[in-house]
């Protein structure tokens, strides 16, 4: 049985759609997918029914963007109500933010660069959340980088001059409301450093009060210290550890199932789901008409 709760696809800033994810889901021999795109569950109804369609189990996801301290904290959420009205509004916030700080991000290199504003839109599906990543896509098509990597290591940098933050909830707000939405929160990558700062683990135990599930402790941007720390932090809290590949389709070079989550871990996350985080999900994560 093989796991992989971390992906992204054209919903947010992956660069197949939701249903091509779970179509190279199969191809990679993957028996369950979570669909965890940034701020949005757009992409669940298409994921769940290419899902049904493959005979590959969809875990319903996303990826909240959060932050404290200025430092980026990156939440998953599992199996959370789509409908729920706080949830969705702090959701909207950060969508909307994330647009305007790219839109601003766009006005700094148009003077150096020539990059335009409908450019970067050509690489935004639909209501997409928008993220640095369509700012790479469009420099790549014009030439002005070779690939996303590049974008991100150079123009896209968080020390970069181009460089705009955007606003995002707290860790603890986010936990909060992915709690009273039915959903199963886990960090994830919490200790990616070649990011940006990371959060310590008195503030993961915080994270812990709030009603965090678990720590993502097998993912690339980990070295093998810091899996072993993560391991032993999640021990000492009582946290579940998973691992994920965070696939991006072909704009990183993340591999579905390259890091992948023990089967018994993923049902004590299930049977954490539900209404108030309390009660064991009656659905089986199968949600519809989102
Ligand atoms: P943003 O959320 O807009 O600040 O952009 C950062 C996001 O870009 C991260 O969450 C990554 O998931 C995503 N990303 C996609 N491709 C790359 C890449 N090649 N290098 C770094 N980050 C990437
Ligand atoms: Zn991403
Ligand atoms: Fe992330
Ligand atoms: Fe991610």
């Amino acid at each position: 049985m093989r796991i992989d709760l971390h992906t992204h696809s054209t919903a947010s800033d992956g660069t197949e759609p939701p249903s091509g994810v779970v179509e190279s889901a199969a191809r990679a021999g993957l028996d369950v997918v979570a669909l965890t795109d940034h701020d949005t569950t757009s992409g669940w109804v298409e994921a769940l029914a290419a899902g049904e369609r493959l005979g590959v189990r969809v875990v319903p996801g996303m990826e909240v963007s959060c932050l404290v301290r200025g430092v980026s904290v990156h939440l998953l959420s599992y199996w959370q109500d789509p409908a729920d009205a706080a949830l969705g509004g702090m959701l909207d916030a950060s969508r909307t933010s994330r647009r305007t700080r790219a839109r601003r991000m766009v006005e700094r290199l148009t003077a150096d660069t020539g990059l335009r504003w409908d450019d970067v839109l050509e690489h935004v599906h639909g209501q997409a959340t928008i993220g640095r990543p369509h700012i790479a896509d469009a420099l790549v098509a014009a030439g002005i980088v070779g690939d996303r990597d590049e974008a991100f290591a150079t123009l896209l940098s968080g020390s970069s001059p181009y460089f705009v933050p955007h606003t995002a909830p707290d860790p603890l707000e986010a936990i909060t409301l992915v709690r009273a939405a039915g959903g199963v929160p886990v960090l994830a990558h919490p200790a990616a450093s070649k990011r940006g700062s990371c959060v310590g683990d008195a503030e993961v135990e915080a994270m812990v009060e709030s009603g965090l599930a678990g720590l993502e402790v097998d993912h690339r941007d980990h070295s093998d210290a810091e899996r072993r720390h993560l391991r032993d932090l999640a021990r000492s809290l009582d946290l579940l550890v998973t691992g994920s590949s965070d696939y991006h389709g072909t704009g990183k070079r993340n591999l579905l199932g390259e890091n992948t989550t023990d089967p018994e871990v993923l049902e004590q996350l299930h049977a954490r789901a539900g209404a108030g985080g309390g009660a064991p999900a009656s659905t089986g994560g199968e949600v519809r008409g989102a």
